[in-house]
């Protein structure tokens, strides 16, 4: 199933973002500061709330239409890092970013960046789905309609689209027009995906998705991710060791701060290179 896709302009230093299916050839070409196939870079990336020095000396590539799954235990910087691809963090106060944050080859710290365009390329689904109280389908047709997408046909047509990527659709079908709070936390997560996808990205990132949601309803978020890698980056951050070994193509291990190992995920979990990367996937702590 192929989307309507977006490309990031690598050396046009005028027009931040280009506009969808210009030129993909474009991808690879450029200032050489983008291989081809990753999705999201960072080099060098240190992050400091105030005093405390939350990422630290972060370079990692992950690839374009693939699950990267970010681990490690709890207030080890996950959900930091993953906040810095749409420079969610600028909103808090107090932070200090250093290094290069690249999205398509794209520094998202540049002065020029059109930061609504680049968040409109990154969707987001948090821990806590949180759908708007309104209908399913307002749920979905309101990030588009509020980026200037008109026309009850078009906006239909999205809005199926999207629950159906979100494998939702057969179970709203006849209840669109029912409050989104209405369904069950698995359903309304799935709500929250495809409301994100109805804005049309190309990465999504996840904190934490399934971690409040029984096993059925994860099993279903995950078949549904595992469905969307077809067409999206997709970068998880999970507590969830066998989650990341079910679903990530590749699997990066953080401890305070620090990338201690990133690897494919195979190889993450049956040969890590490090002890301590072994101690954390065998349970000795987390
Ligand atoms: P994780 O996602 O791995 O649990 P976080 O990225 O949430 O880790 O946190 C990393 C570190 O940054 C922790 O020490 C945490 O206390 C700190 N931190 C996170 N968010 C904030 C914030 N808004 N203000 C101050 N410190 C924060």
């Amino acid at each position: 199933m192929e989307m309507p896709r977006s490309e990031i302009s690598t050396n046009d230093q005028k027009n931040v973002f280009r506009t969808p299916r210009e030129s993909s050839a474009d991808r690879t070409s450029g200032n050489g500061n983008h291989a081809a196939g990753t999705a999201l870079q960072s080099r060098g990336l240190h992050l400091y709330y105030g005093q405390t020095h939350a990422l630290k000396g972060i370079d990692l590539e992950m690839p374009e239409r693939r699950i990267t799954a970010l681990i490690g235990p709890s207030g080890c910087g996950k959900s930091t890092y993953l906040r810095c691809f749409n420079r969610m963090n600028d909103m808090i106060e107090g932070v200090r970013v250093e290094g290069q944050v690249m999205v398509e080859g794209l520094d998202v710290h540049r002065p020029d960046i059109d930061l609504e365009r680049l968040r409109k390329r990154i969707g987001m689904v948090f821990q806590k789905s949180n759908p708007f109280p309104m209908s399913i389908r307002e749920n979905i047709s309101f990030g588009p309609r509020m980026t200037g997408v008109r026309g009850r046909g078009r906006l239909e047509e999205l809005v199926e689209r999207s629950l159906r990527q979100a494998d939702l659709w057969e179970e709203v079908r006849e209840r669109l027009d029912n409050s989104a709070l209405d369904l069950s936390g698995g359903q309304q997560q799935r709500l929250c995906i495809a409301r994100a996808l109805a804005n049309e990205p190309d990465i999504l990132l996840l904190d934490e998705p399934a971690s409040a949601l029984d096993p059925i309803s994860t099993a279903k978020i995950e078949e549904t991710l595992l469905q969307l890698k077809e067409s999206y980056t997709i970068v998880i951050v999970t507590h969830n060791l066998q989650q990341a070994a079910r679903i990530a193509d590749r699997t990066a291990f953080f401890m305070l701060g620090e990338l201690v190992e990133y690897n494919d995920t195979t190889t993450m979990f049956t040969s890590p290179r490090q002890a301590i990367t072994e101690e954390y996937i065998t349970g000795r702590f987390g």
